[in-house]
């Protein structure tokens, strides 16, 4: 294991944060329990004081095939794995397109689209050292409850990887702002949509510095350029208050503040 520095506000997707000294674990490490696991920060706030952090090495980011297993390193970026699916033909990947981050992240916040999320198609996961099989582990609408470190994935895999699914996943993301995010901030409530309650009580567009509740997706926090933890903050605890308020509904957060 080794230490880096890592600048938060240029390697997170939401480009907030500060240098930070991140623990890197590699294959035959024993991993500190002291430490809170991250990936690629494609989901993450960092504020100014975050607790210790560790983050899997690239020896983490590997993929291979042997018969019908495939093995996934919890460090391999989506794109790889979406590349490698295309190329060899396999089905049941293309909802991870637009689903930035590592393996890690994804099996951790059981990431997706409509009703494609990752659960439905791993099979085991190595946690902390053991192989579980997927119906160990509780999961559900964006959450798994993995109880340790994930390093690698297994999947049982079919032919057929499917273009034409692929474009509609695609396109689905044609109304999500394309500058510096988290994805979507909140979960969505039962019944409900976070970005609907949230233009509901008028604070779609609205900012605070450099970060602003999007105008085109009002669950999206974005950073126009320069934006800071505290202006993030600000703006993630007014709308939860005002959301409470008007509607009685308490907003779950999406993304997790470290
Ligand atoms: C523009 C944009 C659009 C997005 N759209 C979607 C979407 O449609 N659907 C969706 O589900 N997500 C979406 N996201 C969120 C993000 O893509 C996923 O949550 C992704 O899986 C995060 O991966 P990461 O590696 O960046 O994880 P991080 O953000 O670094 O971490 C996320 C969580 O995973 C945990 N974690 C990371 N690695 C491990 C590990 N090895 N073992 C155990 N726990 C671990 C961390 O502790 C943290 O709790 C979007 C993000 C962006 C920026």
């Amino acid at each position: 294991m080794y230490f880096k520095i890592i600048d938060f506000s240029k390697f997170s997707s939401i480009k907030v944060g500060i240098p930070i000294e991140v623990l890197m674990i590699e294959r035959d490490d024993t991993i500190p329990k002291d430490r809170v696991i991250i990936g690629h920060a494609n989901n993450l706030l960092i504020s100014d004081t975050p607790p210790p952090l560790m983050m899997l090495s690239k020896e983490f980011s590997f993929i291979e095939l042997e018969d019908t297993i495939l093995t996934v390193g919890c460090a391999t970026p989506t794109g790889k794995l979406l590349s490698f699916a295309k190329k060899n033909d396999l089905a049941g990947f293309e909802f991870i397109s637009k689903l930035p981050g590592s393996m890690g992240g994804m099996i951790a916040m059981n990431a997706g689209v409509k009703s494609y999320e990752i659960f439905n198609i791993v099979e085991s996961i190595k946690i902390d050292g053991i192989w579980r099989a997927k119906d160990e582990i509780e999961h559900g609408y964006r959450f798994a409850n993995l109880n340790g470190i994930a390093t690698e994935l297994r999947f049982r895999i079919e032919r057929g990887f499917s273009s034409k699914l692929l474009q509609e996943l695609i396109s689905l993301r044609s109304n999500q702002p394309k500058i510096a995010s988290a994805g979507s901030t909140f979960k969505n409530p039962k019944d409900d949509f976070a970005g609907r309650l949230i233009q509901e009580v008028g604070l779609k567009g609205f900012s605070r510095g450099a970060m602003q509740w999007s105008d085109i997706h009002a669950n999206f926090l974005v950073n126009r350029g320069g934006g800071t933890f505290k202006e993030a903050k600000y703006l993630i605890d007014l709308a939860k208050e005002k959301v409470l308020d008007k509607f009685g509904i308490e907003l779950e957060l999406e993304i997790e503040i470290l």
